[in-house]
């Protein structure tokens, strides 16, 4: 369609001199779908606009963060007051760090005491270290496909761009390490019951997504979360809700308000610091009250709580209160994924459109997507033409089949329909190919 890209494939060739893979997060580098990422100039509301020249409407959103879509007016000014009078960083308590708490254990029930940290990996690890030191046990149990940022002891069967790179469990991680986490198929109770049956009194906590993003969207099957909540109320293990990518997104209280289930500890990241670096994990005070200093549990951070990403994330969560934000994202999505199956009923294309809120992933699968196993299914090269056609129409998803495409409240209804269009007429193209 004439787009170029020729400044983007300079900047990362350059960038390839000097960072591994030209990229500082695997996620960005397009490998699975193309040969080079696109460099960004700036983003507005929905769009996005690349150093080409070329615009897009952007259906990543930072990978979740951005859910009042780019440069907000009210994250702009929450964040230029903060330079301009507060200060970036004190190493001291400021009063905002506890406004995000207060408003943090209002959405989530299950949350009376929250720590904030600076990435979604940092609070999953502490989540981790903490669960551990309450249970006094060391195995955790995870789900493939489902990934909790990159600590060693997550990075077993992962998902997100561990997946779409082929090495999920990555080398690096002591066998030792690895050796304490047992991995479980998402949706099958079973399977998580007959390790329990084995190993139960060893096992500190279950960690998972409640909705996977990581794997692409994927529902909980009915029953599963509250058969977890069981299996580990019954054993003596905690149940950690990792709500990062789904936590303010799907709901104002995340999955586990929706869902009515309330895990022991949660964590928490993206959306709440408005699209800088943040992450948090909270639960219950009897558990929370062993982080140090309150007790022995370690856990420090120098940028921890710091200004600017508590100015972001409150001036998004204070946008997200006002009513009407989750009926409008939940509308504008279904209108989405109505769109894509139409179209790719009509051309005939295998397509499972698996929603939840503002999130979404269609599948190239020949069967319902309700496990790893059906994800991992998809056809990963159709996917691959497909993301460039939309590209190409000036549609920016994310650049794999194992990840969710994010509507925010700054997409308008025109934007969805110029969306579904593009579809139509990418799957059409395809289509014509078979
Ligand atoms: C993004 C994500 C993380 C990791 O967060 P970072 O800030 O990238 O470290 C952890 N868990 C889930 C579910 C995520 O989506």
């Amino acid at each position: 369609m004439g787009r170029s890209y020729t400044r983007s494939q300079a900047l990362f060739k350059e960038a390839l001199e000097y960072i591994p893979g030209g990229v500082n997060s695997p996620v960005r580098a397009f490998r699975s779908v193309g040969d080079h990422p696109l460099f960004i100039d700036h983003g507005a509301g929905s769009r996005l606009v690349d150093v080409d020249g070329n615009e897009y409407i952007d259906y990543v959103g930072s990978w979740g963060p951005l859910i009042l879509g780019h440069r907000h007016p009210q994250v702009v000014a929450a964040l230029k007051k903060c330079v301009e009078e507060t200060g970036t960083s004190f190493g001291a308590p400021t009063e905002i760090e506890t406004e995000m708490a207060r408003i943090i254990t209002r959405a989530f029930p299950s949350i009376e005491m929250v720590r904030m940290v600076n990435s979604g990996t940092e609070a999953t690890m502490s989540a981790l270290r903490l669960a551990r030191a309450y249970t006094n046990r060391d195995k955790i149990l995870k789900f493939e496909g489902c990934y909790h940022g990159h600590s060693d002891s997550l990075l077993i069967k992962a998902g997100s761009g561990a997946l779409t790179l082929g090495v999920p469990s990555s080398p690096g991680v002591p066998k030792d390490i690895a050796g304490g986490t047992l991995t479980a198929s998402f949706n099958h109770l079973a399977g998580v019951e007959e390790i329990f049956s084995r190993m139960g009194e060893e096992i500190a906590a279950v960690i998972l997504e409640p909705v996977t993003g990581n794997m692409g969207v994927v529902l909980p099957a009915p029953g599963f979360l509250e058969g977890l909540a069981e299996l580990t109320a019954r054993y003596g293990a905690l149940l950690i809700f990792d709500e990062v990518m789904t936590g303010f997104r799907v709901a104002w209280g995340g999955v586990q308000t929706q869902k009515d289930i309330r895990p022991d500890l949660t964590c928490l990241g993206k959306i709440i610091g408005g699209g800088l670096p943040v992450g948090a994990y909270g639960g219950r005070r009897e558990i929370m009250e062993n982080i140090a200093p309150a007790g022995p549990v370690y856990q420090a951070g120098t940028l921890s709580g710091n200004p600017l990403a508590m100015s972001a994330g409150l001036a998004v969560l204070k946008e997200l209160e006002k009513p009407g934000c989750y009926e409008r994202l939940d509308q504008l999505t279904e209108i989405l994924a109505q769109g894509l199956k139409a179209g790719a009923q009509k051309a005939g294309i295998p397509l499972r459109v698996n929603r939840y809120g503002s999130m979404l992933t269609g599948f190239f699968a020949a069967q319902e997507v309700k496990d790893y196993k059906a994800a991992t299914s998809s056809d990963t090269l159709l996917f691959k033409e497909y993301f460039q056609l939309m590209l190409a129409r000036g549609i920016y998803l994310a650049p794999s089949q194992f990840e969710a495409v994010f509507v925010s409240l700054a997409h308008s209804k025109e934007d969805i329909a110029q969306t579904v269009e593009a579809s139509e007429q990418a799957l059409h193209q395809l289509a014509a190919r078979f």
